[in-house]
């Protein structure tokens, strides 16, 4: 299953990115994690992004056409994928058909998370994540066990530079203009499997797999 999860900032793609790799064990690509492990190795690419990032707005597209190039090379991605964040612009769905034309894959289905801008903001400003491992909690709606610990390894949880709220602001109005009009190309390709994002974590991952399983209802 070769899938792209596509949506606002905080609309819970990573959370349900994550349920369904271990049920399917399939790769959750995270172009967001990616990037933050290159700023954290001082890579060339990660001193390209770290600024932009913690802006909120897009780093150049060759970086994250190149990432995402690479990555769905590896073998793993051969039983399927998961792509989370990417594309996020036009020139970035474009470059994603050529490289799984290059590649001789296919995408099976764009799960679209939709969800109301106000619930969101409220989403990203309580969103506290583990360095170590990825995990994502929320200090109301995904509490782990142990407050501000990570319950996989114990570490400290850091809240991202930039789900501050300036940055959540610049990151609404970048998704608007740039990124929500590659939703047109999938749903004239008729890949579109648009999912309520609201509600609780569980129920909202029983809609993606409804949505999965028979293509959800076209938005
Ligand atoms: P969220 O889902 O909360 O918006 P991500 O972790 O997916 O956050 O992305 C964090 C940041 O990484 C983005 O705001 C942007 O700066 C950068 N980024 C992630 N994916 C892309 C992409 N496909 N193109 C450009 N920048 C990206
Ligand atoms: P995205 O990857 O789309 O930016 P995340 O999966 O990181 O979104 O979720 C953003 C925040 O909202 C996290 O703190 C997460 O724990 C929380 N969250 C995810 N899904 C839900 C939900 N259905 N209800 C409430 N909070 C949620």
């Amino acid at each position: 299953m070769n899938l792209v999860f596509f949506g606002p900032p905080g609309s819970g793609k990573g959370t349900q990115a994550k349920l369904l790799k271990n049920k399917f064990n399939i790769p959750h690509i995270s172009l967001g994690d990616m990037l933050r492990d290159e700023v954290r190795a001082e890579s060339e690419i990660g001193k390209r992004a770290g600024e932009i990032m913690n802006a909120g707005k897009l780093v150049p597209d060759e970086l994250t056409i190149e990432l995402t190039r690479e990555r769905l090379k590896k073998p793993d991605c051969q039983q399927g994928f998961i792509l989370d964040g990417f594309p996020r612009s036009l020139l970035q769905a474009e470059a994603l058909e050529q490289i799984l034309n290059d590649l001789q894959m296919k995408l099976d289905k764009v799960v679209y998370f939709q969800v109301d801008e106000d619930e969101v903001v409220g989403r990203l400003s309580g969103r506290r994540s583990c360095k170590k491992c990825g995990a994502v909690y929320h200090i109301k709606f995904n509490q782990p066990r142990v407050a501000g610990r990570c319950d996989n390894d114990g570490e400290m949880l850091c809240q991202r530079p930039d789900d501050a709220e300036a940055a959540i602001r610049t990151r609404f109005e970048v998704y608007a203009r740039q990124t929500l009009p590659v939703l047109e190309g999938y749903r004239q390709a008729n890949l579109l499997a648009t999912v309520a994002a609201q509600g609780e974590i569980d129920d909202v991952f029983a809609r993606v797999l409804a949505a999965i399983n028979d293509g959800g209802h076209q938005a």
